[in-house]
């Protein structure tokens, strides 16, 4: 995943932090050591409120954690995989391989995370009560963890998608009327609504009570919001539009094969010739890599005519290979999970059929999508 730390694993699941919270996670350590403890207990020295704020926002992180390990361990149960976790500057994210097939495990999917926090800032309130006036520190500490995990479960189920409430909201649209994709738009729709609310909310709070701080937090959270919702909106379509299609209906057929020996001066000349920028690496119809633009800029021009294609291509073990009877739905969320533009088509014995295109595929989409599928 691009951007992105990998941990560990927790359950079999690929653990991983986005940059961008590394952000968050110094941002919060330094609010809390510098200004949020010291406003609450002002006779203990420094290197005690540093500790503090790093501890509580390394527990915020582990809650965060939790509560996305939440949504994936119901995902699992219903027998959904999930493929990842990313923790990034507004929470986390649970990849969950596809969607779920019918609205009552939606439904407890989404409600396990903010549960889960509500779970936990409920046990954080109950050590804050055992160690008040006993080990003020972690009473300080505990306190705040029970606040913010109670916040992060209300700001959760608000109900615009993708949030948690607007999943639920979703489910439970489905439930009543049986009608997935449009759950899916209502939804959405309202997780725009809601987005706007927060950004013309933020501006208001801004101009006229002059609070900086909160309205721009606010109309932040709310742009990110309207990102997110018309992310998923235009997904959901984009499924809609390819729904059924699979890789035999949208394979190239048309491919040019090279043979490893070649230098990238040949098949520079053959590039002149063709326009073509993609070619597949092979020795006697067998496949052994690919050669695209990304393999010719890791070498200096000048190297060209002595460094062979075997030198530099993409070794087929690197590369994904797909079926015939693939989901195109599938095609497309491998390729965005590796950032790759194309795929290869394989038969049973690895044998090369063809590709198939990023291009192509979003090009059939839009089709489908205009002549209304
Ligand atoms: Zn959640």
């Amino acid at each position: 995943m691009k951007g992105s730390l990998k941990i560990g694993k927790i359950f079999g699941i690929p653990i991983y932090i986005n940059y961008t919270w590394f952000i968050i996670f110094a941002f919060m350590a330094v609010v809390l050591s510098v200004n949020y403890f010291p406003s609450y207990v002002d006779n203990w020295i420094p290197l005690v409120y540093w500790a503090l704020g790093i501890c509580t926002s390394i527990l915020f992180f582990v809650s965060l954690l939790i509560h996305e390990l939440a949504h994936s361990f119901v995902s699992i149960k219903k027998g959904i995989p999930v493929k990842s976790i990313t923790l990034f500057i507004f929470g986390g994210v649970a990849h969950i391989s596809r969607e779920a097939k019918k609205p009552s495990s939606e439904l407890m999917m989404a409600l396990a995370g903010p549960l889960s926090s509500v779970l936990l800032s409920g046990i954080f309130y109950g050590i804050h009560l055992l160690t008040s006036g006993v080990f003020e520190p972690v009473a300080v500490m505990a306190g705040y963890l029970a606040w913010i995990n109670l916040f992060l479960a209300c700001f959760n189920m608000i109900p615009g998608y993708p949030l948690d409430g607007g999943r639920v909201f979703r489910s439970l649209y489905w439930m009543l009327t049986g009608n997935y994709k449009k759950a899916t738009r209502v939804a959405c729709i309202a997780g725009r609504i809601i987005s706007y609310i927060f950004i013309t909310g933020g501006v208001f709070i801004t101009i006229r009570y002059n609070l900086w701080t909160t309205g721009l937090s606010l109309s932040f959270v709310g742009w990110f919001l309207n990102v997110a919702a018309s992310g998923s909106y235009r997904n959901a379509e984009l499924r809609d539009s390819l729904g059924g299609v699979i890789a035999s209906d949208i394979i190239i057929r048309d491919y040019l094969s090279i043979s490893p020996a070649l230098t990238l001066k040949q098949v520079h000349v053959y590039i002149m010739h063709t326009g073509r920028l993609f070619f597949l690496v092979t020795d006697n119809d067998s496949l052994l890599g690919s050669m695209a633009l990304e393999n010719f800029k890791s070498v200096p021009q000048e190297l060209w005519e002595t460094t062979k294609v075997g030198q530099v291509m993409t070794h087929a073990d690197e590369m994904q290979l797909i079926h015939l009877e693939d989901d195109a739905v599938n095609i497309l969320e491998k390729m965005d999970d590796v950032g790759a533009s194309r795929m290869v088509v394989v038969d049973g014995d690895n044998g090369i059929l063809g590709l198939i295109t990023r291009d192509n595929l979003m090009r059939f989409a839009q089709v489908r999508s205009e002549l209304g599928t």
